[in-house]
């Protein structure tokens, strides 16, 4: 069956049974006269990995960028371990963020790029310092790190991200695409390390994207999305073996 065999062995473990961590209340968005997300309630369990599939313009990164702080919702409410975040501005969330295009700055090295965020919130020069090797040997780039990021192939400057969102112990980790601008190797490698290293922490993340194998190889759930709503919310399993509508079964590649 499809669904066994994309798997990654983590992702076999089972479903973290955590309280609810992130929660979205009839959150909704507008754009002029666009109605994009008409109302999106959903939790996620503290520890889990969940992602949200859907084809291209159905609202994903905007329901991102919403949780992030980037986009503020236009009704509902969004809450992280029981304290409303609504309204709150990026640095008071507590998130952590990959993007799709690595967002590295190219003038600073690898290491500098991960110590961002920590100068940002003042730590002692000593902290950072071990902070940074330690993210940087989780995602085995401890030999790069005087280089800058131009000098590195697609998927170490992803770790790079990766190191620079987990290195500030986020309690949510938000991941936009992260493999899109990665060859197909690359991305397998890349689907593995994600999400050993999710595991390994325990942190909660939220994952955007339209493939519907990283989908179901690397979550504990999934969201699937169509024109804005959610069609369903379930395990990949449940969604493979027992999709809830004709449109969520041609979408993970099940028709009959
Ligand atoms: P996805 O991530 O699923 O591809 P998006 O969340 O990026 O979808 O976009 C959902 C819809 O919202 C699309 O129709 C897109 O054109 C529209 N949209 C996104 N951002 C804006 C914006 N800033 N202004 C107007 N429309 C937008």
């Amino acid at each position: 069956m499809m669904v066994e065999r994309a798997m990654t062995p983590e992702a076999a473990l089972g479903t973290p049974e955590g309280p609810d961590h992130l929660v979205l209340s009839e959150v909704g968005m507008t754009f002029g006269t666009l109605d994009v997300i008409p109302s999106l309630s959903l939790s996620v369990r503290r520890g889990e990995m969940v992602a949200f599939l859907g084809p291209s313009g159905c609202g994903k990164t905007t329901t991102l960028r919403m949780i992030a702080g980037l986009l503020d919702p236009t009704r509902g409410r969004i809450s992280v371990g029981g304290r409303e975040i609504t309204h709150l501005p990026v640095h008071d969330r507590d998130m952590g963020m990959v993007f799709q295009s690595y967002a590295l700055f190219p003038h600073m090295t690898v290491s500098q790029n991960v110590a961002f965020g920590l100068e940002m919130r003042r730590m002692a020069k000593a902290e950072i310092r071990s902070r940074v090797e330690r993210a940087l040997a989780m995602v085995q780039l401890g030999h790069l790190a005087g280089r800058k990021p131009k000098a590195l192939s697609g998927g170490q400057q992803q770790r790079v991200a990766l190191a620079r969102a987990l290195v500030v112990e986020p309690s949510i980790l938000l991941l936009d695409e992260p493999l899109s601008n990665l060859d197909a190797k690359l991305r397998d490698e890349m689907r593995v390390q994600i999400r050993s290293l999710q595991q390994q922490s325990g942190i909660t993340a939220v994952f955007v994207t339209h493939d519907q194998v990283e989908a179901l190889s690397m979550c504990d759930r999934i969201v699937v999305m169509r024109g804005g709503h959610v069609e369903q919310f379930g395990t990949p399993n449940e969604i493979y073996e027992r999709p809830a509508t004709p449109f969520v079964a041609s979408f993970v590649g099940r028709t009959n």
